[in-house]
């Protein structure tokens, strides 16, 4: 949305349809394209814990299930490098290299705000170490851990481990390369690396540039096979992560952030533990909270099933400080209120249950359209009639009127669109 005029029951809305550079009448969404794009780029709907290739369809329930080409990343609008395999290779002739954005002007009689929210940085909060102790995630990134259509297929991996894994795969690439460059020597001169490397080093060898570059080659090949294998040893160690930590109200019910709650975060890491339990019996999970505010119809039956059935451990206590230790696992130190005793816990992974905030950009739709945010900087609404802001014709819905779980969202994204429907018919 680029543009809003007019008023209740009369708007003109100049909204920007980007380029996909793909035609979506044409695109079968087969994924032929996407299979053989060379470029990997990390994937942002898995919170760049997987890759994606630079064309590709941001999550697979999209709709219209068509591809687009990421431009910031494809060869082909990138300066100097020449690429057209997603062309050569789509049969539909899908790829349109030369589409343009487009501006729609559309006449609509209510505008319904449904912008949603974005996640609190937990690196504001340094004494956590997001950010700088690898296996200190998100709630959101946890949740891609745990999906089957994430990186990692659902299976709960420490994501150092995810670390040294790429690193391996890039190390074995490299390694490649270079025993490559070493047997174009060993051809040309008849005689193994290892043979020439005794010989140059005791000096038998009379000085010249291609015989030192030689050896230069051969000693690094020789290191980085000494760290692949130590890296490969570690490797086979490698467990999925069976102790977890929540950590709840990072960045909510904070008067240095956020004051509010931010409602659904203690219902989504009881649900997170759950799963993950599920997936993994030997799995040992804790939630570090001040209270479980677990409001609405069923919810506390959820999390006293949570503690009594799957065996969850619901810890009182604010956590004051995240560390970790030589296997850069997570230590937890925190005291338990209800012995006032402070305690410390190592874990595989420490999952930040992050505050709901008005999304980044609100103030810039809240001029466009001229309507006010409250202290919180979410949509203001009228507190008896909870969808309407200060504008008419003009509605919210879900968490850009403020925090608020999928059941609500979806329940006021219906009374959002009767009430824009009656605004059309000039009656709101
Ligand atoms: C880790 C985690 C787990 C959760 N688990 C659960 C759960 O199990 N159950 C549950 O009930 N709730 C859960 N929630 C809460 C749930 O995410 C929210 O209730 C829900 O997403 C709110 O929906 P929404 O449509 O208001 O906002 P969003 O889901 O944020 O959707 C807003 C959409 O608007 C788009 N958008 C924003 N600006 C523009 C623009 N200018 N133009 C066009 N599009 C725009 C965004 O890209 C986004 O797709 C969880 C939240 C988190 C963080
Ligand atoms: S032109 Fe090449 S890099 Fe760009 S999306 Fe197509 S296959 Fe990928
Ligand atoms: S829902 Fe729970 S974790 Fe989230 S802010 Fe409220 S009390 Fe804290």
């Amino acid at each position: 949305m680029e543009k809003v005029t007019g008023s209740n029951g009369d708007f003109a809305v100049t909204v920007r349809k980007k380029a996909r550079y793909v035609d979506e009448d044409l695109c079968t969404g087969c994924g032929a394209c996407a299979e053989k794009c060379p470029t990997t780029v990390p994937d942002e709907f898995n919170m760049g814990l997987g890759k994606r290739k630079a064309i590709y369809k941001y999550y697979t329930q999209g709709i219209p299930s068509t591809f687009c080409i990421d431009a910031v990343h494809c060869r082909t609008f990138q300066k100097g490098k020449k690429c057209g395999v997603c062309e050569k290779i789509c049969q539909a002739k899908a790829i349109d290299y030369k589409q343009e954005d487009k501006i729609l002007e559309l006449k609509v009689g209510a505008i319904v705000l449904a912008v949603g929210y974005d996640l609190f940085d937990a690196a504001k909060l340094p004494e956590y170490g997001y950010g700088r102790i690898t296996n200190v995630i998100n709630a959101l990134e946890f949740e891609r851990l745990l999906s089957a259509s994430g990186p990692t297929e659902g299976h709960v991996e420490r994501l150092s481990d995810l670390r040294d894994h790429e690193l391996i795969h890039s190390g074995e690439k490299k390694l490649k390369k270079a025993t490559k460059t070493l047997g174009k020597y060993e051809k040309k001169h008849k005689k193994s690396s290892a043979d020439f490397y005794k010989e140059f080093t005791a000096g038998n060898i009379s000085d010249g540039d291609e015989f030192a570059k030689w050896a230069k080659q051969y000693e690094s090949v020789q290191e980085a096979t000494k760290k692949l294998e130590a890296l490969k040893a570690k490797a086979e160690k490698f467990d999925v992560a069976t102790r977890l930590a929540f950590i709840q109200c990072v960045g909510s019910r904070d008067f240095r952030f956020n004051k509010y709650c931010s409602s659904y975060c203690c219902m989504h890491s009881i649900k997170e533990a759950m799963i993950a339990k599920d997936h993994e019996a030997r799995t040992d999970a804790y939630i570090f909270n001040m209270d479980l505010r677990t409001v609405g119809k069923g919810f506390e039956e959820y999390k006293v099933r949570g503690a009594e059935k799957t065996g969850l451990n619901y810890v009182r206590g604010r956590v004051a400080e995240i560390t970790q230790d030589e296997n850069e696992n997570p230590i937890i130190w925190y005291e338990e209120t209800t012995s006032q005793t402070p305690k410390s816990l190592t874990v595989d992974l420490a999952i930040l249950a992050v505050a709901c905030e008005a999304p980044k950009g609100i103030e810039k739709i809240a001029e466009m359209v001229g309507v006010e945010l409250d202290h919180n900087r979410f949509f203001k609404t009228d507190p008896l009639n909870p969808l309407d802001t200060t504008v008419p014709g003009i509605f919210v819905c879900g968490c850009a009127q403020g925090p608020m779980d999928i059941p609500e969202s979806v329940a006021q994204a219906s009374s959002a669109a009767s009430r824009a429907a009656e605004a059309v018919a000039g009656k709101a």
